[in-house]
C-alpha cells in the first residue's frame, strides 16, 4: 500500500471503495467515480 489506510479510498456517498485507477488520477477524489459524476452534474 501506497497511501496510509483511512480517510482515502472510500467514497463519502456511498461508502464503496474508490477505484484505485480513480485515485492515481485524482489523488484528492473523495468520492466514486458514479457518485463523483452525479456530483459534477449537480
Ligand atoms: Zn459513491
Amino acid at each position: 500500500m501506497r497511501m496510509d489506510e483511512g480517510e482515502f479510498g472510500w467514497c463519502g456517498e456511498c461508502g464503496e471503495a474508490i477505484a484505485e485507477k480513480r485515485l492515481d488520477i485524482d489523488p484528492t477524489a473523495t468520492h466514486c467515480a458514479s457518485c463523483a459524476g452525479a456530483i459534477s452534474r449537480a
